[in-house]
């Protein structure tokens, strides 16, 4: 593996931001520019519980890794999964420093409660893709916590969903490799997103973003 090559692999937590507006992704990750907002403050917060580098602990038959760093050759992604369970499976996989063998399950933490879009779950999948990989095994479930709700969910991993998390990353590597940021294309959803004055600063000089998104859905 060439080292420059693996240094330009795509962020693994873009799918999110690839899912939400691919405009934004491609500010974000193809331009560099980044707005730190309620939002990802407190998702930051959120993080720093599970983000640990490494931090083992064993409770029962279950092993568990925080802050684990994941990578795909064959989606170009790298990424780092809050929580992975490896649970004690005679059919399961050898792991580093650990007796016996384990399944592998990714667990992701989120803010706020379930989105209705499927993007907390791409991303998840993408993580168990990435673990397939690195392990040689193969992931049919995860989980999704959610801290507004205080509870995790369990997700299936389908093939559908694997495949889904293939289009979308050679899509972006698309993307990434024509160094594309897709034009405007503003939605509802705008009104989330931490990259209005960015995205749109002529509108943020003349009207409120919010009055130009609400015309905008009007039309
Ligand atoms: S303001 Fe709207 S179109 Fe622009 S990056 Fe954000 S979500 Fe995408």
């Amino acid at each position: 593996m060439d080292f420059n090559e693996e240094d330009s692999y795509l962020m693994l937590s873009g799918i999110q931001h690839f899912q939400f507006c691919k405009r934004q992704w491609a500010l974000i990750h193809i331009e560099q520019q980044w707005e730190e907002n309620v939002r990802t403050v407190e998702g930051q917060y959120l993080h720093q519980k599970a983000d640990q580098p490494f931090i083992r602990e064993k409770r029962g038959e279950k092993l568990i890794v925080r802050a684990m760093p994941v990578k795909s050759n064959e989606l170009k992604i790298t990424g780092i999964c809050d929580v992975v369970e490896f649970i004690q499976d005679h059919n399961g996989v050898e792991i580093e420093g650990a007796k016996g063998k384990f399944t592998a399950c990714p667990i992701e933490y989120k803010r706020g409660k379930p989105k209705v879009t499927d993007a907390d779950i791409l991303q998840l999948t993408a993580q168990a893709l990435c673990l397939e990989e690195m392990l040689l095994c193969e992931i049919s479930k995860g989980y999704m916590f959610y801290n507004e709700i205080k509870r995790r969910e369990e997700v299936h991993l389908t093939v559908d969903l694997k495949n889904k998390v293939r289009e979308i990353t050679a899509e972006m590597q698309d993307y990434y490799n024509r160094r594309h940021t897709p034009k405007v294309k503003t939605g509802s959803f705008c009104k989330n997103c931490s990259l209005q004055h960015i995205c749109l600063p002529e509108l943020m000089n003349k009207r409120s973003v919010k009055s130009y998104i609400e015309g905008r859905i009007c039309e």
